[in-house]
């Protein structure tokens, strides 16, 4: 036979006993953050917006192979590869990213994408304000993307360092621009290379 659940307080007592945890949550350290006006620090390994780095010379690590795209679980990137020219470089090698997209209306942060990448030109930032009302502004363009100018970095296109091949970027021994490091024409760059202005 069940047992009858035992009754530890009348009925009419359980209104009270409510009052008698807000009560105690009174006294309690308040645990509310005051968002946006306070910004909290992440962890230094936070899973934020994706960046797509540069060479020390500011040649494009992006070789365009797609990797990232496909180890994507959430079919949120998108990747056009293109061959570089000598009168039109983007990076060190023979490919780099064209279009280079990232729709973060799909996106998870999962970082799957950046343990992908052969040549850690993908990699994640703190960022993590990417809420948007438009589904448009959620997909991130390789112009968003791509890292910022830093000291001694000429903005691709651009020729590669002289006397050095691909290798020599990935075992560290180039440390900047060669001095006099003038960009080239930029006639396929960008999202809709339809709508550059190439000069004659
Ligand atoms: S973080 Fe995850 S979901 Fe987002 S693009 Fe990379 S692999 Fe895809
Ligand atoms: S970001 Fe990395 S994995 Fe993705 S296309 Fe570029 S080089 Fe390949």
């Amino acid at each position: 036979m069940a047992e009858e659940p035992k009754e530890t307080k009348p009925g009419f007592m359980n209104p009270v006993a409510g009052f008698g945890v807000t009560f105690k949550a009174m006294f309690k350290k308040r645990l509310t953050e005051q968002y946006p006006e306070q910004q909290k620090t992440t962890a230094p390994r936070f899973h934020g917006r994706h960046q797509l780095n540069r060479h020390p010379d500011g040649l494009e690590k992006c070789v365009g192979c797609e990797l990232c795209a496909w180890a994507c679980p959430a079919d949120a990137i998108y990747v056009e590869g293109a061959d570089n020219t000598e009168e039109e470089r983007y990076s060190p090698g023979e490919r780099y990213g064209r279009v280079y997209q990232i729709n973060y209306a799909r996106c998870i942060l999962c970082g799957l994408c950046i343990e992908a990448c052969p040549t850690r030109a993908l990699t994640m930032t703190n960022e993590f304000e990417l809420a948007d009302s438009s589904r448009a502004n959620l997909i991130y363009t390789k112009e968003q993307l791509l890292a910022g100018l830093e000291d001694g970095m000429v903005d691709t296109p651009h020729a590669i360092y002289p006397g050095t091949d691909e290798q020599d970027y990935y075992r560290g021994l180039v440390t900047e621009a060669a001095p006099g490091t003038e960009p080239q024409v930029a006639v396929s760059k960008g999202e809709k290379p339809e709508e550059q202005e190439v000069e004659a």
